[in-house]
């Protein structure tokens, strides 16, 4: 039996790990669930799931999940604020952690239960471009277990070498063919975009996901941050990082070796598999997806990928390619453009501009403690507020 903590349960990874959970329950058993301020799903799964833990950030939903815990007679520990969320990522009855909650606001739970030693299923990916130094060395120093949820990390990881260590020269690896759908707006004219509305944004053709990851696939941010993700996941240099467009979203990634070879993993477009995946690491169990069918799909396309047209998959690279906190300071400002561009506040093209503006403000430091990244990401914030009341 493995117990868990589900870091983000009431979002859309959140929800599909109690999916799979669900259908396995000789197997798993949650011990902790968190979420913002949703307290009406989480009353709903602490029903389904009986955790010993859950945990809300604002006071007000705290309070009326314990009204509702304490009316229905359960056995469940409500606890509030973020402290809590670093306590039930490291109790010592946990085996395994999801990381699922979005944003930087996920780093801090998730360092703790790497430093604790927890498995981690990895979903989180903004924990990596903040920190993905120090997660690493946390992750080495600890010996745990890291499994990357993001189906495209998931699917290198299926493809390289089993007990790959980091060394792409020992194992043969040339490259990484990081593959991405391209989003809503691949083929939307360039004088359109200025205009687009979150709603569209949100449309992703392919997956269904939170709205700040919706935008960043629009925006092709998602695929920067997912390069800077494989860098620190793989020990994989900028160059050796290749985004390949493929709108099907069914090969979910590649690994090219130095003797021609490509090895790929399909699946239907649904965050179940690598979540299934990653839960019964080094076995196989079922998930709920329905079985690929190649005939319907019947093609697959490969285009390179429009730096022009995505200015933010330019900045991504250019931000681990400098180092330092600058992948701290550009997550943080593109977290308040998604939101303020999810708000009506900013157009979907000043999603760049803003980050641009704010890596020109904000100077680029070394990278020598927690503190030192925690700093970077509040002064991005500000400097990103100010752009926008500008
Ligand atoms: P959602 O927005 O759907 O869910 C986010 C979860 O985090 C919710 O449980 C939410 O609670 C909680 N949350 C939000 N803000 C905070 C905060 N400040 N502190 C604590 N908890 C918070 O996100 P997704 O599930 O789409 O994404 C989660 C992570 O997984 C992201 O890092 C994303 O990049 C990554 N990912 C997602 C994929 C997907 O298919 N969705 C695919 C690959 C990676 P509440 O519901 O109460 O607001």
């Amino acid at each position: 039996m493995q117990r868990l903590t589900v870091l983000g349960s009431t979002g859309s990874i959140g929800k599909s790990t109690l999916d799979v959970v669900a259908r396995h329950p000789d197997k798993y058993q949650i011990l902790a669930l968190t979420a913002q301020q949703q307290d009406e799903l989480l009353f709903a799964q602490c029903q389904q799931f009986k955790p010993r833990f859950a945990v809300l950030l604002e006071e007000a939903a705290c309070e009326r999940l314990s009204q509702r815990i304490a009316a229905a007679g359960l056995e469940v520990e409500v606890l509030c604020g973020t402290a809590a969320l670093e306590r039930v990522a490291t109790l010592p009855e946990v085996d395994a952690v999801m990381a699922a909650i979005v944003g930087a606001a996920g780093m801090p739970p998730t360092l703790a239960a790497a430093r604790a030693g927890k498995k981690i299923l990895l979903a989180n990916k903004e924990t990596l471009v903040l920190a993905g130094h120090l997660f690493m060395e946390a992750i080495h120093a600890s010996g745990s277990a890291l499994l990357p949820i993001d189906s495209e990390h998931n699917a290198i990881f299926q493809s390289l070498p089993r007990g790959y260590a980091g060394d792409m020269r020992a194992s043969g690896v040339s490259k990484i063919l990081l593959t991405a759908s391209g989003g809503p707006f691949r083929n939307t004219p360039l004088e359109q975009l200025q205009h687009v509305t979150p709603e569209q944004a949100c449309a992703h053709p392919n997956w269904s996901m939170g709205r700040k990851i919706s935008v960043d696939s629009a925006s092709m941010m998602n695929k920067g941050l997912e390069v800077i993700e494989a860098h620190w996941l793989f020990n994989a240099p900028a160059d050796a990082i290749q985004v390949v467009v493929h709108p099907q979203s069914v090969i979910h990634s590649m690994v090219q070796y130095v003797d021609g070879s490509v090895l790929a993993q399909l699946g239907n477009p649904d965050m179940r598999t690598p979540i299934a995946y990653a839960l019964a690491y080094p076995e196989r169990i079922e998930s709920g997806v329905a079985p690929l069918d190649l005939f319907q799909i019947a093609k697959f396309d490969f285009v390179a990928p429009d730096f022009a047209r995505f200015p933010c998959l330019t900045l991504a690279y250019q931000a681990l390619r400098a180092g330092g906190t600058t992948p701290a300071l550009m997550n943080a400002a593109n977290e308040i453009a998604v939101a303020a561009f999810l708000e009506r506040q900013i157009a979907f093209l000043d999603i760049p501009r803003l980050i641009e503006a704010v890596l020109g403000k904000v100077a680029r430091a070394e990278v020598q403690t927690l503190q030192d990244l925690l700093d970077a990401d509040a002064a991005a914030r500000c400097a990103a507020q100010e752009w926008i009341t500008r």
